[in-house]
């Protein structure tokens, strides 16, 4: 397994938000974690990365134990976390956002911009929309087009295991269609995903296995094709 959490707990000042949850991603596949507002997702996922110290069980990548460790060892390890609402710097342009991302991956000036720019082309064949836009100001692009850049940004710390946090957020339903193509294509590159989201319908389509979260519990697992077809989620998530 990839990203494995046993038993994972978490919260913030009161009762734990994220209660004794388990769950396994393997390499290469896309597993979604589904809940309505507040079930816990984004919680989960932050102390899936170390953004949010787990208040206990434990996180293991690649068979090693992660729980514990600061996000930016872990994200050095390649698992990301694309956080909730989309964290553009909206002054500057696509290209520059772009940059930014790459940062903490190349951190000499010098031979950056050139090295960053392999990686580009690698994000344009994903994202050719920001690829004809690199000089436009990111606050002035759409609302789809400003969750790819964030999908994108994070792309270019060359994870290996990104957790996307609700993606299709604030985004009118044209946009979350694209946004979950080019989530897809993200996918078709190799890249292993846990997408966190509460539309059921969108997130079933496009993982192949998915966990049902409420008030911060599992409380149904299975692959995404029979979830989609079960009564139960059809009518607390699908109706
Ligand atoms: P959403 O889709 O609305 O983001 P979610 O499933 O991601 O929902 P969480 O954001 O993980 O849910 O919230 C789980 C619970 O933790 C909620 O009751 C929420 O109010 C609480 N919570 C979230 N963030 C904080 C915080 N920073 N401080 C205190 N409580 C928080």
């Amino acid at each position: 397994m990839m990203l494995k959490a046993e038993n994972l707990r978490a919260g913030y000042s009161g009762d734990d938000a994220v209660r004794d949850i388990s769950l396994e991603v393997e390499e290469g596949s896309c597993v979604a974690l589904v809940g309505a507002n507040g079930a816990g997702k984004s919680t989960l996922a932050k102390a899936l990365c170390g953004q949010l110290k787990p208040r206990g069980g434990n996180v293991f990548f690649n068979g090693q134990k992660i729980t514990g460790l600061p996000a930016s060892e872990i994200a050095k390890r390649g698992l990301c976390l694309c956080p909730e609402g989309r964290h553009i710097f909206a002054p500057l342009t696509v290209e520059e956002n772009l940059l930014l991302g790459a940062y903490t991956h190349l951190p000499s000036i010098g031979p950056f911009r050139r090295k960053a720019s392999d990686d580009l082309q690698r994000i344009f064949s994903i994202f050719p929309r920001l690829g004809e836009r690199l000089s436009q100001q990111a606050g002035s692009l759409s609302g789809g087009e400003q969750q790819m850049l964030a999908i994108a940004r994070s792309l270019m710390g060359k994870p290996r295991f990104m957790i996307l946090d609700e993606p299709s957020m604030g985004l009118a339903p044209i946009l979350v269609k694209e946004v979950f193509q080019a989530i897809a294509s993200l996918h078709a590159s190799g890249i292993t995903i846990l997408l966190s989201e509460q539309f059921a319908k969108i997130a079933l389509a496009v993982s192949d296995h998915a966990y049902i979260i409420e008030r911060g519990s599992v409380i149904l697992e299975g692959p995404s094709k029979s979830l989609a077809n079960n009564p139960a989620v059809i009518s607390a998530y699908l109706g």
